[in-house]
């Protein structure tokens, strides 16, 4: 196995995730497989108990996983499927730590940070790079680690320490260290400074890591003095010093390393120069170019709780975008808080609501994403109803298919309480009611979470023909409530179908109203598996809807000339 470790130094949010991913999207471009390892140094166990406001999204694997949003970008990014086991935190490692202790493992030693710990670490990483993730058998060739945070944190240090002595193990064949960094330019003289990156790596040498790469993020290119300059005082070769300036959108990066011949130095670097082919990013390339100059944009109206925070929804957003890249469309996503289409907005910030309908009603669709807790609720509602009386395009995922089913119960059924046991414990109407897989009491991994399948119960349904006609999907879900079984009789004799149901007939999975031209509700997260060049089949039918191009393409679809 080898091994090519990402730190970051100077600041936090240099984009080393998409910096270290870009790097395996190159190097897999080479004819190598590759798979990665995220390191979150904080304690909690997963990021399921993460807040989407501070962390951005908690994305989900197919096991199950709660994970950093990094671990999406590499899926996306390599076309992998990684375990909840890629993502290591402080939290898994002392939990493993502590586990062992209990039960003697350490035959009465003392438990210390060094050996043990450190020891757990690595266990860990040689453990998990060998685990397949790319459909194929056997280990891959290379592992990218990402470490999270900044050198320096005290949080970080045991890593450190545990990726020093894997170096130490392995040999400078076997691993590449390299440290992403920024250049900033100050003042009216404009000098690109050097100066932070030099202590940055200073601080990892005096932790026992050389770099062998810098990544240096800048604005504007590198001049060959500030290389010159970073090769002298940061002791890297200066055909190492790799420059990831601004660039118009993040699948150019892969295409920015390979024009620096980045992959070549690596490859050089970990002696597999001879089993490489030369990259092969035509397909990257294409994608890259064709977002720089597409012309027409298509309005998406995001009705969220998290909206201040794109990050929040990024899997959401980069599925719209590949859905919308597919048909040469620029997603032009429309944030709405959806308190603020709330009616007791209009007396207490009276502009803010006037803007949010405003917008709402200049968008093509809507698209209600997943949320926990019952702010904005009221407003999700009423954006539901907007779009079911309206005809216009709507989604919901998770908690939007739950709310399209309370909207259809109160608004259609005349059932003005009904609710979801979530938002009102004691509702007289509990359409949405908590169905555990799992314990009811515990709040941490307790969701019905990861893949599921989901059977199609008739080919003739919008879903169904997005699907290619499949008889199932499996798809990652990520909730604790469900629509109640008990309601589906008279939610679809008012109208409504489910069309989509978990293998035992009791969980809904998919909802359609088959009087209206595109109006989806789905109880797991099809963005999760969305991927540049193969969108979700639902996130596709949203923007096709919106463009009025969704009968034709199914019609072109069951005809099989697409
Ligand atoms: N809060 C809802 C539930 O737990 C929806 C979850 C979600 O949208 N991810 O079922």
């Amino acid at each position: 196995m080898k091994y090519v470790l990402v730190t970051g130094g100077v600041v936090s949010g240099l984009g080393k995730g998409v910096t270290a991913s870009s790097i395996g999207v190159v190097l897999k471009a080479c004819g190598l497989r590759v798979t990665s390892i995220k390191i979150d140094p904080y304690l909690n166990t997963d990021a399921g108990t993460m807040s989407p406001f501070e962390h951005g999204e908690v994305f989900v694997l197919d096991d199950g996983g709660e994970v950093d949003l990094d671990l999406g970008n590499y899926e996306r990014f390599l076309d992998v499927t990684l375990t909840r086991d890629n993502n290591i935190t402080t939290g898994k490692i002392y939990q493993s730590v502590l586990e062992k202790e209990r039960k003697g493992d350490y035959l009465g030693k003392t438990v210390q940070v060094v050996p043990h710990v450190t020891d757990a670490i690595r266990n860990w990483i040689e453990t998990v790079s060998v685990i397949p993730v790319d459909g194929k058998e056997g280990p891959a060739d290379v592992c990218v680690i990402e470490l999270g945070g900044t050198v320096g944190d005290i949080e970080s240090m045991p890593f450190i320490e545990a990726l020093r002595q894997l170096f130490f193990s392995v040999g400078q064949d076997n691993f590449c260290l390299i440290h992403v960094s920024l250049i900033p330019v100050l003042g009216v003289v404009g000098e690109q400074k050097t100066k932070p990156t030099q202590h940055s790596v200073r601080e990892l040498r005096a932790l026992g890591l050389t770099p062998h790469f810098l990544a240096c993020r800048s604005a504007e290119p590198l001049l060959e003095s500030t290389k010159l300059k970073l090769s002298q005082f940061c002791h890297v070769a200066d055909g190492n010093i790799l420059n990831i300036h601004d660039v118009p959108n993040i699948w150019h990066i892969p295409l920015l390393l390979r024009n620096q011949n980045a992959h070549d130095a690596i490859l050089k670097h970990l002696n597999l120069r001879s089993v490489a082919t030369p990259p092969e990013l035509q397909e990257w390339t294409k994608r890259a170019e064709t977002f720089d100059n597409l012309e027409n944009s298509v309005r998406i109206a995001m009705v969220g709780k998290y909206v201040g925070l794109p990050d929040s929804y990024l899997s959401v957003v980069k599925a719209l975008l590949h859905a919308c890249i597919a048909r040469s469309l620029k997603p032009s996503v429309d944030w709405i808080a959806a308190s603020d289409l709330e009616d007791e907005s209009s007396e207490s910030t009276p502009e803010a609501h006037t803007a949010a309908w405003r917008t709402l009603r200049e968008a093509s669709c809507v698209l209600v994403p997943g949320g926990f807790g019952d702010r904005g609720v009221r407003g999700m509602l009423l954006a539901a109803k907007y779009a079911r009386e309206n005809n216009v395009p709507y989604l919901g995922i998770c908690l939007g298919m739950q709310i399209a089913v309370i909207e259809f119960a109160r608004s259609v059924l005349g059932l003005q309480r009904a609710n979801s046991t979530e938002f009102d414990a004691d509702t007289q109407n509990p359409v949405v009611i908590f169905m555990p897989e799992g314990s009811k009491t515990h709040m941490g991994s307790t969701m019905r979470l990861g893949s599921r399948r989901t059977l199609l119960q008739t080919p003739d349904c919008i879903t169904a023909k997005l699907y290619h006609n499949s008889e199932y999907v499996d798809e990652r879900h990520r909730h604790r409530y469900e629509v109640n079984p008990e309601v589906v009789g008279i939610l679809e004799e008012a109208g409504l179908r489910f069309v989509g149901k978990d293998e035992s007939g009791k969980r809904m999975e998919i909802l359609e109203n088959p009087s209206h031209p595109f109006y989806v509700g789905v109880q797991f997260h099809p963005e999760f598996k969305s991927r540049p060049g193969r969108p979700s089949a639902l996130f596709l039918g949203l923007i096709l809807a919106a463009t009025g191009q969704l009968e034709a393409y199914l019609t072109k679809q069951q005809n099989g000339s697409l």
